[in-house]
């Protein structure tokens, strides 16, 4: 119900539980956070509240400077935290807010093919179809475009792939989802509210849009792959 993805220059998985406090107000039942490092993708997840999460973390630490986080709402799965996000496998880790309407009929598929799913979440056929499409071949920007148009739905996405440490990628369809410029730094959340702290210069995506946002910068796309730009705007929402 809330994502939030920070890819920084210093440790991010306090910060990205404060983010997630700031949002809140969406109402969740469980969260969860993944972050890269050592070139691995590493997270923890609790569910009900985000003390438990932040338990979670002061038992096992979890380093960092790229790291994505959710409050889930569960709309398809028991509120576990199995279900929680992020998902991964074989290297690709995601965070979702809404529902991926045709997650049946790709969950079929994909496990025809051989895909072992892990969890009972809708969410995780994004996971599950991105890493086949990487076992196809595809290249991470490719296999992006690809998944996105396979999935019909609502989403807010966030991605980490593994074999890239220094980006994010991220889609929106329905649910709000946006952009925030710092100094050596970007952040991702779901609304200006949750990047509050970090900076006040938010681009806001439109449905359809994916972006590829590195620590300096974002390059934005539009659903059949062509660069877009949008707006930066200052946001007034309070700190
Ligand atoms: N449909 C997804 C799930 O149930 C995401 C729910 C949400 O928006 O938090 O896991």
């Amino acid at each position: 119900c809330g994502i939030v993805g920070i890819v920084g220059n210093q440790p991010v998985s306090e910060r990205l539980v404060d983010a997630l406090k700031r949002l809140e107000y969406r109402g969740y039942d469980s969260a969860g956070v993944a972050t890269i490092n050592g070139g691995e993708l590493h997270r923890r997840r609790a569910e009900g509240k985000l003390v438990n999460l932040e338990a979670r973390l002061k038992e096992e630490p979890l380093a960092g400077a790229v790291g994505i986080a959710h409050t889930r709402w569960a709309t398809h799965g028991a509120p576990t935290e199995r279900n929680a996000h992020p998902h991964f496998t074989a290297g690709v880790a995601v965070v979702h807010n809404g529902i991926i309407e045709n997650f049946a009929e790709l969950k079929s598929e994909l496990t025809a093919a051989g895909a072992e799913f892990q969890t009972d979440t809708d969410t995780e056929v994004v996971v599950q179809l991105l890493a086949s499409l990487r076992r196809e071949g595809m290249g991470r920007r490719e296999a992006m475009h690809a998944m996105l148009k396979r999935v019909s739905g609502a989403y807010a996405l966030a991605v980490l792939f593994e074999d890239d440490p220094s980006t994010i990628m991220a889609a929106r369809n329905g649910p709000p989802l946006a952009i925030g410029h710092g100094e050596g730094e970007m952040f991702l959340g779901s609304d200006a509210i949750a990047m509050a702290p970090f900076t006040d210069k938010i681009t806001y995506l439109i449905d359809g849009d994916w972006a590829v946002i590195g620590r300096t910068g974002v390059h934005i796309f539009d659903i059949d792959g062509n660069p877009v730009t949008r707006p930066r705007q200052i946001s007034t929402a309070a700190t």
